[in-house]
């Protein structure tokens, strides 16, 4: 679904990603670990070229996404993004905020675009918020809202960048509990996350950076019970 290639990204005089190459399958759950300023965002947008790579190729289903003729507002209606702090439309209500980009982006009529928006609440378990504004919604809440708004678009992959690291710990696992949900249904799922536990049971690979470089890769139980680099063993020592 997803291939990287020899993937750069500079800041100014500044490298932030170097020389990435991997891949995601369709159907995949990989989560992205490593130290904070690794590049784990900068990796994460630059699938959707919400940064711009410096050199190198990203393909998402045989599109080169880095060459200027692919219409990327064609690809991003393939990708969902989740973020750490949510970005709902504060002015919308719950619903609002689910069908406004299938029924502007994609010209889906109002009532399926309504009845879709409802069945995603009440797979996220908020049936009971449908008419309610983000505002008077807890962080858990807010982030299970971000996820159905972003799975209206009915997306091939979605693409989570520390879903949970803004939330009160008690809300962490029902959250996570949904992207699990996604998990099992196949959906294909790129995940940046400092839950190690979530990476562990969830996860078919899991990918670690540090300074701009994927370190290692692997299936998440070779990788947690024996890292293949210091680099990695260090950071799971420190985390674990
Ligand atoms: P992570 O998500 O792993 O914490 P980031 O991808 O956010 O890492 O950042 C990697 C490095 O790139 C950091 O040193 C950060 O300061 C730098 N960086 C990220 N975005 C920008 C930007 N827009 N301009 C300049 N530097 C940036
Ligand atoms: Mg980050």
């Amino acid at each position: 679904m997803i291939k990287v290639e020899e993937l750069y990204k500079r800041f100014g005089d500044t490298e932030v990603l170097t020389d990435i190459n991997t891949s995601i399958e369709r159907g995949e759950v990989v989560t992205i670990i490593g130290p904070s300023g690794s590049g784990k965002s900068t990796f994460l947008r630059c699938l959707n070229l919400l940064e711009q790579p410096s050199y190198g190729h990203v393909y998402v289903n045989d599109d080169d996404i880095t060459n200027p003729k692919v219409d990327i507002l064609k690809v991003r209606e393939q990708i969902g993004m989740v973020f750490q702090h949510f970005h709902l439309f504060p002015h919308m209500t719950v619903l609002d905020n689910l069908t406004y980009a299938p029924m502007t982006v994609k010209g889906m009529p109002k009532q399926e675009a309504v009845q879709k928006a409802k069945d995603l609440l009440a797979r996220v378990g908020l049936s009971d918020k449908t008419n309610a504004y983000p505002n008077s919604l807890s962080g858990g809440q807010k982030q299970r809202v971000a996820i159905a708004r972003a799975l209206a678009m009915e997306p091939e992959l979605m693409l989570f960048d520390e879903p949970t690291s803004a939330l009160d710990p008690e809300m962490v696992k029902e959250v996570l509990d949904v992207i699990k949900d996604l998990a099992h249904s196949g959906m294909t799922l790129a995940v940046v996350t400092h839950e190690m536990g979530f990476a562990k049971e969830v996860a078919d690979r899991v990918i670690f950076m540090d300074q701009g470089k994927i370190v290692e890769e692997g299936a998440p139980q070779d990788f947690f019970e024996q890292a293949k680099t210091d680099r990695a063993q260090h950071f799971l020592d420190k985390v674990l």
